[in-house]
């Protein structure tokens, strides 16, 4: 890596351009800890490592499930500590997603029971300026000062949206949950896309509340250190502590939890529909085998089949193409102790099932599978607002 001039310097990391490479930017994550908008500031030894983990964790997650953010590689492994991104023009405001009420939220609202679950979850924006403590701005003011567009606005709400549901899956499958998080956006500045808007800056522990069991007492994450008013060492080496068991935790977010769809013709005249099930669940990157077995005329073969497939697959759905009166998927579901799924239906509907099935144990195919159906939402509106035009 070679790191070029600093360009730019946070309360918690530095940016560095990177020789040659005018849109990529390193950036390093330091080891200062602070609250109440830099007015109490420490330092804890490798927290910047963690931090750089973490997030390098988290944005691979993000890029893995086909939502747009400025990550490009490191910060995970021995390397320094030196992330690389996509040079972004940064929009000036924190966007936070609430889905527990907790924080600056109930203290706005002291009618609101903390630790009540919020829904619709909710999506605040937050402008940045440290001098007068972040002040809650509004959709209408961001755009009259010319901050971002309205549909800017739009996609960031939904973006921000996506990125808590993908990690409140990853926290719900460590029996702990995402209470609230914050993110910021950028606008790419060159390369494929410029100017499109991406999820940017850092996501780590600094920028969520986690409450392992649902409790708010076991919390991880950095309103431990808020909390203290004048810590001392040893409670700095347990802030330390929740950050390591955080980055380790967050580790294993961005592993796939390879699954197999078996896509089974009852004969050859289905062959096409079974080829287009194959392509879309290319779409969510599920790997897939074909064969052909007729309950009617080779029922032998297809409980062999049954068999060979549920001893070699650990995660293993069916679908069941054609064959009279849902003969082969009754024969299928009879033989197999796995999912059995109707692949009659139109191909993206029947992946789509087959995706959400696989997903309640697989954070990477449950962000994919929100992405797809939110782009399938805004091409119907689209088409609607098309035909009202
Ligand atoms: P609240 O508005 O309740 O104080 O914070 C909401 C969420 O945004 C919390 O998860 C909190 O950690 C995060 N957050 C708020 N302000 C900042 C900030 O300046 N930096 C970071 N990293 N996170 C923040």
């Amino acid at each position: 890596m070679n790191k070029g001039i600093e360009i730019a310097r946070g309360k918690t990391k530095v940016l560095f351009e990177q020789e040659g490479q005018p849109d990529v930017l390193v950036v390093t994550q330091s080891d200062t800890i602070s609250a109440g908008d830099g007015a109490r500031r420490h330092e804890i030894s490798g927290k910047g490592r963690l931090a750089a983990q973490t997030t390098g964790r988290v944005f691979r997650l993000l890029n893995l499930c086909g939502l747009p953010t400025h990550y490009l590689s490191g910060g995970e492994d021995d390397d320094n500590n030196q992330m690389l991104v996509r040079r972004c023009n940064m929009i000036p405001l924190e966007v936070v997603v609430r889905g527990v009420a907790a924080g600056s939220l109930v203290k706005r609202n002291p009618g609101l029971q903390r630790g009540a679950l919020l829904v619709p979850r909710m999506v605040e924006f937050f402008l940045k300026d440290d001098a007068n403590h972040d002040p809650l701005i509004d959709p209408d003011t961001i755009v009259q000062r010319g901050i971002a567009t309205p549909q800017e606005i739009g996609a960031m709400t939904e973006m921000a949206r996506l990125t808590f549901d993908i990690l409140a899956h990853a926290w719900r499958k460590r029996d702990t949950l995402l209470v609230d998080l914050k993110i910021e956006f950028g606008r790419l500045v060159g390369g494929d896309g410029k100017g499109m808007l991406v999820v940017a800056d850092v996501i780590d522990n600094d920028s969520w509340r986690i409450w392992p069991q649902g409790r708010e007492d076991l919390m991880l994450d950095k309103q431990i250190y808020r909390n203290l008013e004048n810590p001392s060492g040893e409670d700095l080496e347990r802030v330390k502590r929740a950050y390591e068991t955080v980055a380790d935790q967050v580790g294993s977010f961005p592993q796939m939890r390879p699954g197999m769809v078996a896509v089974i013709a009852d004969s050859n005249a289905q062959a096409e529909q079974s080829g287009r099930v194959v392509q879309a669940l290319q779409i969510f990157g599920i790997p897939t085998v074909r064969h052909i077995a007729s309950a009617t005329k080779t029922p032998g073969y297809v409980l062999q089949l049954v068999q060979q497939l549920d001893a070699t697959f650990a995660r293993l759905l069916f679908v069941a193409v054609g064959g009279t009166d849902g003969a082969l998927r009754g024969m299928l579901d009879g033989a197999t102790s796995n999912p059995v799924i109707d692949g009659g239906a139109d191909a993206e509907s029947v992946a789509l099932r087959c995706a959400k099935t696989l997903a309640l144990e697989d954070t990477v195919l449950y962000g994919r599978t929100l992405l797809v159906q939110t782009n399938a939402r805004s091409a119907v509106l689209q088409a609607d607002a098309a035909l009202q035009g």
